[in-house]
């Protein structure tokens, strides 16, 4: 599934090659997306020039004249900037065509995937409402952990992967940063330290900001807007290591299910 920095890296290999450029044709091959999409975006969006592409959590902002488009790439979505005349794929859903020549087309074999169109501040849609703070921001560190987390008992790493929490901090890096901070993932999250929860928003930003500088971690689907895969997955310290020596201290990596998800973590490091 696409984390944070694999979305990250799409919004910034997406926005070199739209912003500042007018759409001349929007084409939906398939609406029945993660929610339908509207047909009406084939006569809303034509005439339209491209103000920026943001990202909020792991949702796209494509900020137009009159309102933004909000894309997310669900589980096994890409978003690929291509020649205006290449041919259609197999699961190629929707497509942006541009007046550089080029269009932006959106790749999705399971379906999960979405497109919103709306007008207004997209931040207060229902999708965006009501998220934590993001990770690479300024409000999020470890004195904003340990007041969230006080008094609860849930495990850390579900606790951290809690978008209400905390955005984009999907299964692999919540692992990764457990690891690096020495936290173990079931430890009740109101029974981490401040410091410990210091050196944690540490380990997610550095774990987060290295994935980024990588190109995002290639896993099964994923490939970036120019279809490069990312180079991150040689770096990880605990995430599908299962059974082999632990990179520190040779232990041998742990697997345990949390929340129907697989959490690795090295015993003897973690506490
Ligand atoms: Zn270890």
């Amino acid at each position: 599934m696409p984390e944070l920095p694999e979305v990250e890296t799409t919004r910034r290999g997406i926005r070199a090659a739209l912003r500042g450029h007018e759409i001349t044709a929007f084409v939906l091959r398939d609406r029945r997306l993660r929610w339908p999409v509207s047909p009406g975006l084939a006569r809303e969006l034509p005439g339209q020039t491209v103000r920026d592409v943001r990202r909020r959590a792991k949702y796209l902002l494509i900020d137009l004249d009159r309102g933004t488009l909000i894309a997310h790439l669900g589980m096994s979505g890409s978003l690929r900037v291509l020649p205006a005349d290449a041919p259609w794929a197999k699961h190629d859903h929707y497509g942006l065509t541009l007046d550089s020549g080029g269009c932006l087309r959106f790749n999705d074999p399971r379906r999960f995937g979405s497109l919103h169109w709306v007008q207004g501040d997209p931040l207060e849609h229902p999708l965006l409402a009501g998220l934590g703070p993001e990770p690479l921001g300024h409000d999020f560190d470890g004195a904003y952990l340990a007041a969230r987390a006080k008094g609860r008992r849930v495990a850390v790493k579900q606790f951290l992967m809690d978008q209400r929490v905390v955005v984009g901090v999907g299964n692999i890096y919540a692992s990764e940063a457990l690891f690096r901070a020495g936290i173990h993932p079931r430890r009740a999250a109101g029974r981490v330290s401040l410091e410990r929860f210091k050196r944690l928003a540490a380990a997610v930003r550095d774990v987060l900001g290295e994935a980024i500088r990588e190109g995002g971690t290639t896993l099964r689907d994923y490939v970036s807007a120019n279809g490069t895969p990312g180079y991150f997955r040689q770096k990880l310290f605990v995430y599908e290591r299962a059974g082999q020596p632990c990179r520190r201290c040779r232990t041998p990596i742990r697997r345990l299910a949390q929340g129907q998800r697989s959490t690795y973590f090295c015993p003897a490091c973690q506490t």
